[in-house]
């Protein structure tokens, strides 16, 4: 049997709907009526330059409130309010006409960004925390009435005469018993410093106490009393907004103490801002950080037009980049829609290599304006750009001019000035260079010491990523090979300066030899006797560097 049909969706679903899916962040309710309460200031100031409102803006801040005793929290604004009219367009049309559409949809919604996106429902966010709005409003045209709009969660909704005296907008929420949790100073107040710290109209949350000079007593100290006044969340203009011309060293520092007050100075900055062929701003931070394990990812924020979204920009950020700080706005990254096509996204795609592209570059001219102070930054900064060009060839095509190579002794070289350096002394048979490199200053201090004396140079290649860094460089360098400095190669190299004589007879280096041979007893070890200098170590046990990563490999299991 087979039966064809619709399934009948009532619009009385919406509210469980909305409430079921967006309950896991339904802190967000906040961010979407200040956004809202932003959006109206930011248009009637749109009006009043263009001549369109002619009246007093006064003042234009929005004001966030709660009464704990009547269970409401109310955010004010004094943007262009609403008619009955624009009421019944704007609020009850948008969500009820959707409502079908949004049943039908709701299924493929992952987070509640995607749902507010979508469906245009920010205003609606308000019901994962309350039973009851009103929205108390006084459009700014001559001669409106104040209306007042009052919805239960139900479908029914009432409109009346409204109280509202100022234009604007007034929206009052009952919270509902599982919501009571926000009635309190410093849940808000974390909320709005998450989500509105940066907003820009400015945004009033309460008093708070401040301490100001009083005149002086009749020692003539000075006199200090507490004062109430207004508390402000926001930064109405951060940096990021600003031109780089405009701003001094300071101002970057500063607002990096702002994001992560308990952070180190950061190493430089890049400041992001382009308008075409997408919208982006921001501002990110290199920061200090001397080993992999400091680093922390998803220290980046997201915002749109300064209003917080996520610090989660994986995608939007190329993934060796995700360690650094700092922010980026753009009204151009969908936020409404699944993470699998936030990647196929174009505009994602232009994003992320056009950051790459920005960051190569400073590093390009930090390189290129002051070679001295970027070695200086070379051990901070060397594990973004190793990590770079490893994970993505575009950047290994421009990091390849400023990425830097140090030996033993501490100088810096560019990868093609390495090349240059070794390939007069440090050849093989087969007219490959050989670069020797060491990951343990300590333990094969014996074959560095061996091969300097030899007259070969030995690069410094200590931390964890520095072994895949080297594999890559060996796919990326023609004719170059990489070994390490234990590998039993130093001898395979033409030597073209035979300065050095042995202080052993042959008889006498064969003699230790063989000792050595017999004790070892393992045919993957070369024993070599050369007795060069006093000082110098006799004997030097090399594997060869096929059997060592072979041997590596097994330890770990695999991989590398
Ligand atoms: P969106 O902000 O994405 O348009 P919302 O559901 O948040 O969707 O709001 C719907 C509409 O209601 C807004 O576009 C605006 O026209 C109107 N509105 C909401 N809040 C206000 C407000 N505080 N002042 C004036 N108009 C508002
Ligand atoms: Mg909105």
């Amino acid at each position: 049997m087979q039966e064809k049909g619709t399934i009948s969706i009532h619009t009385e679903n919406i509210f469980p709907i909305i409430k079921k899916f967006l309950y896991s962040d339904n802190e967000i309710f906040l961010r979407e009526l200040v956004s809202n309460a932003v959006d109206a200031t930011q248009k009637i100031k749109r009006l009043a330059t263009l001549g369109q409102y002619t009246g007093e803006l006064g003042d234009t801040a929005v004001e966030v409130s709660f009464d704990a005793e009547k269970k409401t929290i109310t955010i004010s604004d004094r943007g262009l309010g609403m008619t009955a009219e624009e009421i019944k367009k704007y609020i009850n049309q948008v969500a009820f006409s959707g409502a079908e559409e949004f049943v039908e949809k709701f299924k493929d919604a992952k987070d509640a960004n995607e749902i507010i996106g979508k469906f245009g429902l920010g205003f609606y966010s308000a019901f994962m925390v309350a039973d009851t709005v009103e929205i108390n409003t006084l459009s700014y045209q001559e001669g409106a009435e104040s209306a007042k709009w009052t919805c239960d969660g139900s479908t029914s909704f009432e409109i009346t005469e409204g109280t509202r005296q100022e234009r604007g907008t007034e929206i009052t929420l009952h919270i509902n018993k599982d919501s009571e949790e926000f009635l309190d100073k410093w849940k808000l107040q974390g909320i709005l410093d998450k989500y509105a710290k940066f907003l820009p109209v400015p945004i009033k949350f309460g008093t708070k106490t401040e301490s100001i000079e009083d005149g002086v007593d009749e020692k003539d100290e000075k006199k200090w009393k507490s004062v109430e006044v207004d508390n402000f969340i926001n930064t109405t203009a951060p940096i990021w907004t600003k031109s780089p011309s405009d701003l001094t060293d300071e101002d970057y520092l500063k607002f990096y103490k702002e994001l992560y007050p308990m952070s180190e100075d950061p190493l430089f900055w890049i400041h992001l801002n382009v308008d075409y062929p997408f919208n982006l701003t921001g501002v990110l931070y290199f920061p200090k950080v001397k080993n992999e394990f400091e680093l922390q990812r998803n220290k980046i924020k997201l915002y749109s037009r300064q209003v917080f979204i996520t610090d989660e920009v994986k995608d939007i950020v190329p993934e060796f980049l995700m360690l650094l700080h700092g922010v980026i706005d753009s009204p151009d990254i969908p936020l409404n829609v699944s993470r699998s096509f936030l990647q196929a996204d174009g505009n994602v795609k232009k994003i992320n290599s056009y950051i790459t592209k920005k960051v190569a570059d400073k590093l390009g001219e930090l390189y290129k304006k002051d070679r001295k102070a970027y070695e200086e930054k070379w051990d901070d900064i060397g594990l973004f750009v190793k990590y770079g060009m490893i994970s993505e060839d575009k950047f290994y095509e421009k990091g390849k001019d400023f990425a830097l190579l140090k030996n033993t002794t501490g100088e810096y070289f560019t990868i093609e000035e390495y090349q240059s350096k070794v390939k007069p002394t440090q050849t093989d048979k087969n007219d490959q260079a050989v670069i020797l490199y060491a990951t343990d200053l300590e333990k094969q201090d014996g074959f560095i010491q061996s091969a300097n004396n030899k007259g070969y140079d030995v690069l410094v290649m200590n931390s964890p990523i520095d072994s895949h860094f080297i594999q890559n460089l060996e796919s990326k360098l023609e004719k170059t090979q990489l070994k390490r400095v234990d590998a039993d190669v130093a001898e395979k190299l033409i030597q073209k300066d035979e300065t050095y004589a042995n202080l052993l007879t042959e008889d006498q280096s064969k003699e230790v030899k063989e000792i050595f041979d017999k004790a070892i007893n393992n045919k993957t070890y070369t024993v070599e006797v050369e007795g060069l200098s006093p000082e110098e170590l006799p004997v030097t046990i090399t594997m060869e560097e096929f059997m060592r990563r072979m041997k590596e490999m097994a330890a770990t299991g695999g991989g590398g």
